[in-house]
């Protein structure tokens, strides 16, 4: 989840994916472990209301915006204390990514992550094959709390 969560080994690098939205002005790169990572399903309100796979890049530095050039050209949402950036296409209105901070007690943990469907494929051409491991794991973000389950949590849609 976090950066700090993530023991990186270099002996293991994640494959790189390249994604975009519905009409194709926001395309990305970056590593995606689907093999032995998991897409996230959350029950808080916009996980909910957006139907939002998330799948965090890992390493995390390795997500990469190339169009438009400045995320500051993307559609922007942020609600509430404004804690997270939820980045969508300002054309085609696809969810593409988020970015900011998890709240939990008094921490702040940097997230962030991108809609595991707007995934296109690997760049070494292997297509779309391992999108179909993706194992989902399921978190109470409506509580705050951030511990993997194999179910939703009271809210949560599967
Ligand atoms: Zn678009």
């Amino acid at each position: 989840m976090s950066s700090t969560a993530i023991v990186s080994d270099p002996a293991d690098i994640s494959p790189t994916h390249m994604g975009s939205c519905h009409c194709g002005h926001v395309t990305y790169t970056g590593r995606f472990d689907l093999a032995n990572g998991h897409i996230i399903k959350c029950n808080c309100s916009i996980c909910n209301k957006k139907g939002y796979f998330l799948l965090s890049p890992k390493p995390e530095d390795s997500f990469k915006l190339l169009t438009p050039p400045r995320v500051s050209e993307l559609l922007d949402y942020q609600f509430g204390k404004k804690l997270v950036h939820h980045y969508s296409c300002p054309k085609c209105a696809v969810s593409v990514f988020i970015k900011g901070f998890f709240e939990m007690g008094e921490d702040r943990v940097p997230f962030q992550a991108v809609m595991a469907n707007t995934l296109d494929g690997r760049v070494d051409g292997e297509g779309l094959e391992d999108l179909r491991k993706g194992q989902f794991k399921y978190i109470d973000g409506r509580n705050d709390r951030i511990e993997f389950a194999d179910e939703p949590f009271e809210g949560g849609v599967w």
